[in-house]
């Protein structure tokens, strides 16, 4: 079975071309068993939790956090903090996947750049608190992010479209970090992502879609559903000439043992 790790459903529903229905249907048909849906930030989250408390039995988890991108006042960090409270405290605390998705993000610099690392550290405090995964967020910013991670001490952690050469994914590995690669592994020109790809250990392996974002070959330039997720899985599998059932075993195991931490609290 497939596994979409981060995927924004709220997003690909706005664009209107696609029902919800049709969304979580085509994902089941094409074999991906799990989906998690990424909150952005105090709003979506909300809306993520919505969302996977109706889909529970299609095998979506959801996430709680701010984006890099996103406003992150002290009044967005409480109610973030409360509605994480509220969510570990009720019935529907297992569909938690983890805190995020958080970080740095210098390339696109919506929020500048003291914002952008208090939020970051106010959420992985609180992955901590709460025994929770971070999926972290990290454009043209690798040394800050890995700078932060180092200090705070996530328990655990996922690098979300893992954006860097072999050098990085050894730092953000030596972390204790899992690796999770979005639709630009199939690029021609990711030459250096590639490489991460490839060094990676399959036990720190995940992949993902970023839906709608980075559709992967054949299907760049198109919008990006979770169901995707199978043309990058075969990508990994050709780039470390290793046979797909043995990427699909390794990311199922992967994702399950992140599942078995973020539980321990539930
Ligand atoms: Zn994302």
């Amino acid at each position: 079975m497939y596994i979409d790790s981060h995927a924004h459903f709220d997003m690909v529903l706005e664009e209107g071309s696609i029902t919800e229905d049709e969304m979580i249907k085509n994902m089941r048909a094409s074999g991906v068993s799990h989906a998690v849906q990424m909150a952005t930030d105090v709003e979506s989250s909300a809306w993520s939790y919505a969302f996977a408390q109706s889909h529970a039995d299609d095998g979506i988890l959801f996430t709680v956090g701010i984006h890099p991108s996103s406003n992150a006042g002290s009044g967005e960090l409480r109610s973030l903090h409360d509605f994480l409270e509220e969510v570990m405290a009720g019935g529907d605390a297992a569909l938690v996947f983890g805190i995020g998705e958080c970080g740095l993000d210098y390339y696109r610099m919506r929020q500048d750049a003291q914002m952008q690392a208090s939020s970051f550290r106010f959420q992985i405090e609180c992955a901590n608190r709460f025994g929770l995964p971070v999926i972290v967020h990290s454009r043209d910013a690798m040394d800050d992010t890995l700078r932060i991670v180092r200090e705070m001490r996530p328990a655990i952690g996922i690098m979300h479209c893992f954006p860097g050469d072999r050098e990085a994914a050894r730092k953000a590995l030596d972390l204790g970090f899992y690796l999770s690669f979005a639709g630009n592994l199939t690029y021609k020109n990711a030459a250096p992502l590639h490489e991460s790809a490839r060094y990676a250990p399959l036990d720190r392996l995940l992949l993902e879609t970023d839906a709608p974002f980075l559709a992967p070959a054949p299907l760049r330039g198109k919008r990006n559903r979770p169901e995707y997720v199978l043309h990058t899985y075969r990508h990994m599998a050709e780039l470390r000439s290793e046979p797909l059932e043995k990427i699909l075993d390794a990311v199922y195991g992967n994702f399950m043992e992140i599942r078995k931490h973020a539980l321990k609290k539930v």
